[in-house]
């Protein structure tokens, strides 16, 4: 391949005509067409020139070439081989350095290949694997992520973000809130993308919370949360009895010793509360087998 780049570069849908290019559903393949709308999710992102980034699920890249327009490296993850030949392409259009990588992005682990540099990630992530994508990044032993950039179905995105009392606060909040500052940046209709989905997407940026301030059991919080908001409507005494084995005391007298009526429902419990608990109960005896589902793009 030339390094001198055919001029001018084509835009995104004669890219996608031109390759013949295919948008697979069950990859999730709902393509940004308006570079004005990826460059200032990228201008969002905080991306500067001397950062390395990762973007997943390139396609025909139209979030990636705003990339390429500002940060040192972008290193992107593609699973669908369509859209290797246009990406290669891309290359000599740009002074950035691009490494393509093809396959599933959850096999992949950015502290690995950024060889344990700092890094950000800027992503329109497909629907089906955003929330895994997201819960692996956060459960990642001392990440190297600086910042995360992430499209997710709206819905999902106000899961991420929601505060305690809110409609879509869950596990996915209070798993967030112990790692990250999380904030939607940007909203962006169904029309904005070829084809369109049923739904409105936006944007959602997070950063790491400083290390000190990080919860360190994860897993123990995701085993609470999961037991509570497993049966939301149920009140924690309830919902928590599962605990008892592993408690010198009834549930209830444990909730009271931590300042949490019996009588509360998860969703009025702040982050904080459900890492006491998750705190209390580590210190207290072995953990009765895990019972809460796994996240997934359901996960309340
Ligand atoms: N970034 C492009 C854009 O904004 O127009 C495409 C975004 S599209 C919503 C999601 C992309 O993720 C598709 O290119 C799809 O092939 C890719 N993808 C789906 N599952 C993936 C996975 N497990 N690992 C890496 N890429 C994936």
């Amino acid at each position: 391949m030339s390094n001198t780049p055919p001029d001018p570069l084509p835009g995104i849908g004669q890219i996608v005509q031109q390759y013949g290019l295919r948008a697979v559903k069950k990859l999730g393949q709902h393509f940004l067409f308006d570079l004005n709308l990826t460059h200032k999710m990228v201008q969002l992102s905080g991306i500067q020139s001397t950062d390395l980034v990762f973007e997943i699920g390139p396609g025909p890249g139209g979030l990636t070439r705003p990339l390429l327009a500002i940060a040192a490296r972008v290193c992107v993850i593609e699973t669908d081989p369509q859209f290797l030949k246009h990406l290669a392409e891309l290359g000599p259009y740009f002074d950035t350095q691009l490494d393509i990588h093809i396959g599933d992005a959850l096999r992949f682990d950015l502290d690995d290949l950024s060889q344990q540099q700092p890094y950000h990630v800027v992503a329109n992530l497909p629907y089906n694997v955003g929330t895994a994508l997201l819960v692996k990044w956060l459960t990642a032993k001392n990440p190297k992520w600086q910042s995360l950039t992430l499209m997710f179905q709206l819905e999902v995105a106000e899961r991420i973000t929601a505060k305690a009392g809110e409609r879509p606060y869950g596990r996915l909040s209070i798993l967030t809130a112990a790692m990250a500052r999380a904030q939607i940046i940007m909203r962006v209709p169904a029309s904005a993308f070829t084809p369109p989905p049923k739904v409105t997407s936006a944007v959602v940026h997070l950063t790491p919370l400083p290390p000190s301030n990080q919860y360190p059991d994860l897993e123990g919080l995701a085993h609470i949360t999961g037991l509570a908001f497993g049966q939301r409507r149920k009140m924690l005494r309830a919902s928590l009895k599962p605990l008892a084995a592993g408690l010198s005391m009834p549930v209830s007298d444990w909730l009271h010793q931590n300042n949490i009526a019996p009588t509360a429902r998860p969703e009025t419990l702040t982050p904080q509360q459900f890492m006491q608990l998750a705190t209390s109960i580590s210190t207290t005896g072995p953990r009765p087998p895990r019972r809460g589902p796994a996240f997934s793009s359901k996960t309340p």
